[in-house]
């Protein structure tokens, strides 16, 4: 009997992925299952694509206009029955396409893609023999012409053996310099297969943890959850500084100690090398990776070793909420509230979300932590509906830090043009000289942040994005944030009428520059996504801070999370007053988050800490809740803002997005979308609903695409999404002069 397989195409659109059948070809049969990746001939060009198997069955008589897959991947790019359950989840609760969830749960290294063998379409492997470019000394410098220091550099290295390109750039010698001494002969390039380096040097040195009577007994009431039998949920919510890891560590211990596994989530790439050398330190090296810093290569291998057995924990950023580990104990998300555990880009996931379908799926516990919990997570947790553990104290009873405010009024009254206050400046001074170190925030990069005409008033903006581009000193260049778009030499006249251009704003390279001036002879170490590019940079910086080769950490938000460096005992707080203003419905979570978060960077170990909050508005509540770092309060608060204006936990809060070429077109669409929408609810009186737009999005232009929103608020279940998902099959109907692309998006607080 021949065989149909259903399947679902990479590039559709959410509304318009639909289940194309296709023959099962006699040489292919019993190479097709559901969960297995195949090509299929797509289109009126029969363009091969690439697809996912989700039904497989035998027909007696299919339908004769029936296509034949071409090819079918092996079957270990097979999805397990797992993985195709958070494919359904993903596609069902965010509203993505198919092959965008499977794209999501497999990384991409272990992706098939489109292919042609002997004239054949088929599939291929998308990777690569893992390996690194190697070089030996194959040869002499000549005398003329006179080689330069780095030639010299590079040969004197090579003569003790060959080294690899990425050992080399860490001494500093470039590429270029490496082509050049190729090209005359003097050295050869080579491939070798990479090792697999992932802190290699960590001790395996399991140091037994002793417990603070609190971490005790939040260890005691977590185990109840850890044996008990059936998925559980729990906050621990633990003051900065109050060795929640500890707590993680003695978990974790249990989990395995009952044959079970743990996956351990951290917010941001820079505090994996932390996290992973303290579990590597106390559990040696079943250990596994998965996050976005590693390579392709490096993050199939972790990956394979994961889905072989071969791990017992898993850490890693968002995406490693889908690392195939079986037999899940504990999940951990650790800072709970960072918006980094929410994607930006389809499947707009949630790991909070499916962290909570895994822990269900595996009979978990799944632990939130945080010194400033989402107002969802710990209103879940007050009103009982997950645990509630609670961290009141410093480890060792050290106090939190002191925190004051400097009034920028009066230092612009006092006619300081700079953005760093007298009274910072000073007590970065004092810290420095008693051998202490500071962690400096500014949430912005590049140098100035405005370029505005003196005469006319026009902000220079990017041509394809509707921001401001930001000005950045080292490159000499105006630089988009978004899209990346640059304009070189920096415009000292205005392009519309030829006033002189003034620049303004202050970015964490203008800032830098103060404090040279300011302090001539500290050491000053500048973290931000520019300064933090390459490879392994973000760990070798912090390393080396923490080694106190800096007196000063610079930094944007990366440097206000989750480290612990001893000798830092003086914080200060840059430029945090437009975040309090931002339109987002979380603005205020945000501010209060990374004040506290920051503020608990100080003072962490025998050294009492201050900290230091510049504002034109120190009386501000949220800033005087942070500066006391009372989260309790600030939760009562905040929740009675959300009951009163209506926002999650007491509602699902929903951002339908369209974006286009023209702006007409994508205002027309949403325009529709919403009628559409608005009618289906209506014959659904008892489906709650509030509906707000079109409106432009809040940059109304980005890549070039016009953007513009639906906002709702709404009861997020399975008859809404029904409702919904009805309405994107009716736009796809629709005659409309351009479809204008939709993108879902649960995670969106509005901004
Ligand atoms: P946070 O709750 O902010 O995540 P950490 O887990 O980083 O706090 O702990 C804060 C500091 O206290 C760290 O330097 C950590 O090593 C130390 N610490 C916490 N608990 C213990 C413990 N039980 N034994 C030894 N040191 C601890
Ligand atoms: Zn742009």
């Amino acid at each position: 009997m021949p065989g149909i397989a259903k399947v679902a195409v990479n590039d559709a659109t959410i509304h318009f992925d639909k289940l194309y059948s296709y023959l099962v070809p006699s040489e292919l049969k019993g190479s097709v299952w559901p969960g297995g990746m195949v090509l299929v001939p797509f289109g009126a060009g029969n363009r091969p694509r690439m697809a996912v198997v989700l039904e497989v069955s035998d027909e007696e008589t299919p339908d004769a206009r029936l296509k034949s897959l071409l090819d079918a991947a092996p079957e270990e790019a097979r999805l397990t029955p797992d993985l195709m359950e958070l494919v359904r989840f993903l596609r069902d609760r965010y509203f993505c396409t198919w092959y965008e969830a499977v794209k999501a749960v497999i990384p991409y290294g272990a992706q098939y893609q489109p292919g042609v063998e002997n004239g054949r379409p088929v599939v291929k492997n998308r990777m690569m023999r893992p390996v690194e470019t190697v070089y030996t000394l194959t040869g002499e410098l000549p005398q003329t012409p006179k080689p330069g220091p780095r030639q010299k550099q590079a040969v004197e290295v090579l003569r003790s053996g060959p080294r690899s390109r990425s050992e080399l750039e860490q001494i500093g010698i470039s590429r270029a310099t490496l082509d050049g001494l190729c090209k005359k002969g003097i050295i050869s390039a080579g491939e070798r297969d990479r090792p697999l380096d992932l802190l290699s040097n960590v001790p395996f040195d399991p140091q037994p943890l002793t417990l603070s009577p609190e971490q005790s007994e939040a260890c005691r009431s977590l185990e109840e959850d850890l044996l008990a039998d059936g998925p559980r949920a729990a906050l621990l919510y633990g003051v900065t500084g109050s060795g929640k890891t500890a707590v993680f560590l003695n978990l974790i211990e249990k989990t395995l100690a009952q044959g079970r596994r743990a996956l351990v989530l951290v917010p941001e790439i820079g505090l994996t090398p932390q996290m992973i050398r303290r579990l590597k330190a106390m559990f040696g090296s079943r250990l596994a990776v998965q996050h976005s810093a590693l390579s392709n290569t490096e993050r199939l291998l972790q990956w394979r070793m994961i889905q072989q057995g071969n791990a017992d924990i898993v850490v890693g950023t968002r995406s490693a909420i889908f690392a195939p580990l079986q037999n899940i104990g504990l999940i951990i998300l650790d800072e709970e509230q960072e918006h980094t555990y929410q994607s930006e880009s389809a499947p707009r996931y949630s790991a909070h979300d499916v962290a909570r379908k895994r822990a269900a799926m595996e009979n978990s516990l799944l632990l939130f932590a945080s010194a400033t919990p989402r107002t969802e997570t710990y209103q879940a947790a007050v009103s009982g509906r997950i645990r509630l553990v609670t961290l009141k104290h410093r480890y060792g009873g050290r106090p939190l830090p002191t925190v004051d405010f400097v009034d920028m009024r009066a230092e612009l009254a006092a006619g300081n043009p700079r953005e760093v206050s007298y009274q910072m400046a000073e007590a970065l001074r004092e810290t420095k000289e008693r051998g202490e170190q500071s962690i400096l925030l500014l949430n912005r990069r590049g140098y100035r942040t405005v370029g505005m005409c003196g005469s006319c008033g026009q902000v220079l903006k990017c041509p394809n994005c509707s921001v401001p581009l930001v000005y950045h000193k080292p490159e000499q260049a105006l630089f988009c944030h978004h899209c990346g778009h640059r304009i070189s030499p920096v415009p000292t006249v205005c392009p519309e009428c030829g006033g002189k251009m003034v620049y303004s704003g202050f970015g964490t390279q203008k800032v830098e520059e103060e404090l040279a001036e300011l302090l001539p002879d500290a050491r000053i170490l500048r973290m931000d996504q520019d300064s933090t590019g390459r490879k392994n940079a973000h760990e070798q910086m912090l390393a080396r801070f923490a080694a106190q080769e800096y007196d000063i950490l610079l930094g944007t938000q990366m440097v206000a999370k989750g480290l612990d460096f001893e000798k830092v005992t003086l914080v200060g707080v840059l430029g945090i007053d437009s975040m309090l203003f931002g339109q987002g419905f979380r603005s205020f979570e945000n501010v209060f988050s990374l004040v506290t978060q920051v503020v608990g960077r100080g003072g962490r170990s025998e050294l009492p800490g201050r900290a230091l909050i510049q504002t034109a508005v120190p009386e501000h509540p949220v800033l005087q809740l942070a500066a006391a770092q009372d989260y309790p309060r600030f939760y009562e608060q905040e929740i009675a803002f959300r009951r009163f204006s209506l926002y999650p936990p007491y509602c699902s809060f929903c951002v339908v997005g369209f974006s286009g070429t023209q702006e007409m077109d994508v205002y027309t669409a949403a325009r529709r979308f919403a009628r559409l929408l608005a009618e289906r609810f209506a014959s659904h009186p008892e489906q709650p609903l509030r509906m707000l737009g079109p409106t432009p999005m809040s940059i109304a232009k980005l890549n070039g695409k016009y953007r513009y929103k639906l906002t709702l608020k709404c009861r997020n279940d399975a008859p809404f999404r029904a409702l919904m998902r009805s309405t994107l099959d009716a736009y796809a109907e629709e005659k409309l002069p351009a479809k204008a692309g939709v993108t879902i998006d649960f995670n969106s607080d509005g901004d």
